[in-house]
């Protein structure tokens, strides 16, 4: 049975319809509260959901504060140019290979959690991110998504200025200021996704809609990145990959971030991130 799986007030919780279920007391105690266990934990996260009905929720939703499902990566991968539409708009050439930056963990964040702008040139991107549940190296595509705990939501954050400040672009550091990296609120296990292959992405600005895409319009879909990826370095229960964005972003139509502009970003089947701007 499918799960959904989040980090309420630094705990482990299984979230269904309004209600949420605290880890460690619905299963009696027997798995951690920590939400980094919890994503090493897919086949018992699947026997807790299944059995949550027979359970009282913790609580409402509606009265907790989600943070990041993921909040301590040991990894953060990211795809860059991965969206047709968004190399054309960037200028660049299309990639023959993925092409791979990271965001530093440290720019994690929850998914209502405030942008902290440090510049004029912060813009935005949507992106769906996929969470790793079963460690592997050389992990076939085909058996890319065994290896894959879930999908959620994530914002990856960049500042245009510091990117491109370096030639070539040092992609890292303009990607990883503290706060650039929101994600959540939910990790979706993969069988209750319609289509994985195929999710409807959107990022409006203060309720202006500024991306509208699908991921089956990525050129590196999630298998052939994990494949990727993992032919390179041990993939680890708990990595997370961003795995690119639409066309649309601000850069590309003069439109930077600025304070008090409200980011919200969705993945139809996944979830919402609302992020304000300070
Ligand atoms: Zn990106």
């Amino acid at each position: 049975m499918g799960f959904r799986l989040a980090n309420i007030d630094g705990r482990a919780a299984l979230v269904d319809g309004l209600d949420y279920y605290d880890i460690e007391s619905t299963s009696g105690g027997s798995m951690s509260p920590d939400p980094m266990a919890a994503l090493t934990a897919k086949d018992r996260l699947h026997e807790l959901a299944a059995g949550l009905s027979a359970k009282a929720p913790t609580g409402s939703t509606a009265d907790v504060r989600f943070g990041a499902p993921v909040p301590s990566p040991r990894n953060c991968y990211a795809i860059g140019l991965n969206y047709r539409s968004h190399v054309e708009e960037s200028g660049m050439d299309l990639p023959d290979v993925p092409l791979v930056f990271t965001k530093f963990p440290s720019c994690i964040v929850g998914p209502n959690d405030e942008v902290e702008l440090r510049s004029e040139s912060a813009d935005y991107e949507a992106e769906l991110v996929v969470v790793i549940g079963s460690s592997g190296r050389d992990i076939a595509a085909d058996a890319a998504w065994d290896h894959i705990l879930g999908v959620t939501v994530g914002q990856d954050i960049s500042d245009r200025a510091l990117q491109f400040a370096a030639k070539p672009p040092h992609f890292d550091l303009g990607k990883s200021r503290d706060t650039y990296g929101p994600i959540g609120p939910v990790v979706v296990s993969p069988d209750l996704l319609d289509n994985q292959n195929g999710l409807p992405i959107t990022c409006d600005i203060n309720g202006e809609r500024r991306q509208d895409g699908n991921t089956s319009d990525l050129i590196f879909d999630v298998a052939a990145i994990v494949a990727y990826l993992s032919a390179i370095t041990t993939l680890a229960a708990g990595d997370i990959i961003f795995t690119g964005t639409p066309d649309g972003v601000g850069a590309t139509q003069g439109k930077f971030l600025g304070p008090g502009d409200v980011i919200t970003t969705t993945i139809e089947g996944v979830g919402t991130l609302v992020n304000r701007c300070r």
